[in-house]
């Protein structure tokens, strides 16, 4: 089969699996998947690493928009697991960034505009040949607003707190269901009520509620979009 030449933009809210659906599309019909969440989150650990955000939350603006030039964030394929991994430099950070830590300062971050023009200058180069899926919060609606097709995807907060929950303690980590609600919660607020892209489903997107939904339901409806839109069979 051809890989189909289109981008298609999966937007929405926190922890709504946005990243494990675009994956499951890539894979499916053979697409570039890029994770714009995770280049945030590397930009958090960054500041985080470099000490420019203080202990009671304030980011050093001046020395990130500094410092930001010499940070290289790139996606490697793991050779044993052939998963997408995060680099920074040549180091893997995958692991780092998905940490609470950094999910608890990632939106105040990715508020500020010159972190906004760094994300997305990257977005644009790895997305320059299409057949790219992408994930994020403003990707149908800033970063490519002509993209062929836009999903947005939502869920009950308590559902997306279960899940994630599932996930972190998976990884071995220490967490507690209250502390991922409000962070879930905080993050959505942040992400939509921010001046700059804010989260907000694009006037052409096509919504996704999956709070009852298996994974294989949301291929489903997927496969069946992308066949009666683009008559494209995986
Ligand atoms: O998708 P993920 O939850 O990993 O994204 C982490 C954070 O990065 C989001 O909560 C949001 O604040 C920010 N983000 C964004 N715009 C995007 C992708 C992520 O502001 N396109």
């Amino acid at each position: 089969m051809n890989v189909p030449k289109i981008i298609i933009a999966i937007d929405g809210y926190a922890s709504t699996g946005k990243s494990s659906f675009a994956k499951m599309i890539a894979a499916k019909y053979g697409f570039l998947y890029l994770d714009s969440g995770a280049i945030y989150r590397a930009v958090t650990l960054f500041a985080l690493e470099k000490g420019f955000i203080s202990d009671n939350g304030e980011i050093d603006h001046n020395s990130l928009k500094e410092a930001l030039g010499e940070l290289k964030v790139t996606f490697r394929r793991e050779a044993s697991t052939q998963k997408s991994e995060t680099y920074i430099g040549e180091r893997s950070v995958e692991k780092e960034i998905r940490q609470l830590e950094v999910s608890n300062y990632v939106s105040p971050i990715a508020v500020i505009p010159f972190v906004r023009d760094f994300v997305d200058n990257l977005l644009h180069k790895f997305g320059e040949d299409g057949a790219i899926v992408m994930d994020g919060r403003d990707i149908g609606t800033v970063v490519f607003p002509n993209a062929q097709l836009k999903i947005f995807m939502t869920a009950d907060a308590e559902i997306r707190a279960r899940r994630r929950e599932k996930e972190l303690l998976a990884k071995g980590e220490d967490v507690k269901f209250e502390d991922i609600l409000k962070n879930v919660l905080e993050r959505d607020y942040i992400d939509s009520h921010r001046e700059t892209a804010p989260l907000k489903k694009a006037d052409d997107a096509i919504l996704l509620d999956n709070s009852y939904m298996t994974m294989e339901q949301q291929m489903e409806w997927f496969d069946a979009i992308i066949r009666e839109r683009f008559g494209y069979e995986s």
